[in-house]
């Protein structure tokens, strides 16, 4: 990470060196991003199979189900409280001046990025309230699985096969049970050996990233802002140890420890849904969180319950009433809690899609539409950064919730892990 930081500042000052970091270093990151997606969708299948089928017993996955979803939403509503306390205390946004709102809006708010975000916000507003559920179910399963964007719809379909697995009995089930126990073996597998590129790959993401960074002049004068963002999110990160540490009893550091190479590449890649295949890893292998929990727990976290996005919203819609003098009422500050709730479940687990959904939580405290686009202007410099830092606590609450859970339900064990070369000798 370091070299890759450092290589990108080194070619911003060489001639032609950003165009080679583009032609050369970048495809290096892109290609490992794909992989570790392209097996994102055969280990939901996979794992999620094998979980439930291990149930055994119907009623234990609603318990577990239930216990999930309650702690992801009470996880989500204390991340977006953190945010909003500490920008109304910190205060950011008064101490933007009004030349850097103007050179931010002439940089950035005709930029298609920003343009961008405020369309594909829109497109999805037209929808109605139970719309969600309505797209949670497919009509054609292997359309789903053909689609990274699907993964709700691929854990409905596979929750729906798990149950009717155990409903038509063991001893039916037993042959595809095999079959995807085996095939969850070889999944795990894959990780492996796609982490053994991990240094090469990080290297080449953060080198792209700093040499496509804004000007940091204007980064400079959003420091207070992105850090009230930063401050929140590791106060997420403290307040997950502590919970780790009450209800799991295993020791914080520890478990930081051991899922380090999941943040690692949550911070490189910015996407929860490229890393899950490495965080269910990390969780099941190296913590001792059963398949059972983790397999559902996780793919159904990585979609749904975004803390950093959620407190970042809070942060960001603050910032940007505060910098555009748009006064907000305690009234308009509890919407803000309800919106980035609703918005971090909505968003989608990929790079800057948290900003897309901060366009709705503005328009729910009938933030100006004129002025949208100068408010995402506003922000847009420092977004990668933060995002890169906001995945970083999203897969972190999405672990800890599984080991909450994992524990409430008995299944938080001892960990097993395994290497990328177990069987190699045998061949080689
Ligand atoms: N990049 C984030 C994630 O994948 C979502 C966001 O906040 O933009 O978790």
């Amino acid at each position: 990470m370091l070299l890759g930081i450092l290589f990108g500042f080194i070619m911003t000052q060489i001639e032609g060196g950003v165009s080679f970091v583009g032609d050369w270093i970048k495809p290096l990151g892109t290609i490992f991003v794909k992989m570790l997606k392209l097996i994102a969708i055969p280990l939901i299948l996979a794992s999620l199979i094998k979980g439930i089928s291990d149930l055994k017993d119907i009623s234990k996955f609603r318990n577990i189900g239930l216990r999930t979803m309650l702690t992801y939403i009470g996880t989500t509503v204390i991340a977006i409280t953190i945010g909003l306390v500490l920008v109304n205390i910190m205060q950011p946004g008064n101490g933007v001046s009004e030349e850097t709102i103007k050179q931010l809006t002439e940089t950035y708010a005709n930029d298609s990025g920003v343009t961008g975000k405020i369309s594909e916000a829109s497109k999805q507003q037209s929808s109605g309230p139970l719309q969600f559920l309505q797209d949670m179910v497919p009509d054609n399963a292997f359309k789903a699985f053909s689609d990274n964007g699907s993964m709700l719809q691929v854990i409905f379909f596979t929750i729906l096969f798990g149950i009717a697995m155990l409903l038509i009995g063991e001893k039916k089930a037993e042959p595809i049970k095999r079959i995807f126990d085996s095939l969850n073996d070889v999944i795990l597998k894959i990780v492996d050996i796609i982490m053994l590129t991990a240094p090469y790959a990080v290297f080449a993401l953060l080198a792209n990233v700093v040499v496509s960074s804004g000007d940091p002049d204007l980064l400079l004068a959003l420091l207070k802002y992105a850090g009230t963002v930063v401050l929140g999110l590791a106060l997420m990160i403290g307040f997950y140890m502590v919970l780790i540490s009450v209800f799991t009893k295993k020791n914080p550091m520890w478990v930081l420890k051991q899922l380090s190479p999941a943040q690692l590449l949550a911070f490189s890649t910015s996407s929860s849904a490229a890393t899950l295949p490495v965080t269910m890893e990390r969780v099941e292998e190296h913590i001792g969180v059963d398949k059972e929990v983790s397999s559902f727990v996780l793919p159904v976290g990585a979609t749904i319950n975004m803390d950093g996005t959620s407190l970042y919203q809070a942060v960001a819609a603050v910032f940007i009433s505060q910098a555009l003098g748009f006064e907000l009422t305690i009234g308009a500050q509890l919407t803000i809690v309800l919106t980035a709730l609703l918005a971090s479940i909505g968003s989608a687990a990929v790079p800057g899609a948290g900003m897309v959904m901060l366009v709705i939580v503005l328009e729910s405290i009938n933030f100006p539409s004129e002025l949208l686009a100068i408010g995402l202007a506003l922000i847009f410099a420092v977004d990668r950064p933060l995002d890169m830092c906001r995945t970083v606590v999203n897969v972190t609450g999405d672990a800890t919730v599984s080991m909450l859970v994992a524990k409430s339900v008995g299944k938080l064990g001892d960990p097993k892990p395994k290497n990328w070369d177990d069987h190699y000798d045998e061949v080689k």
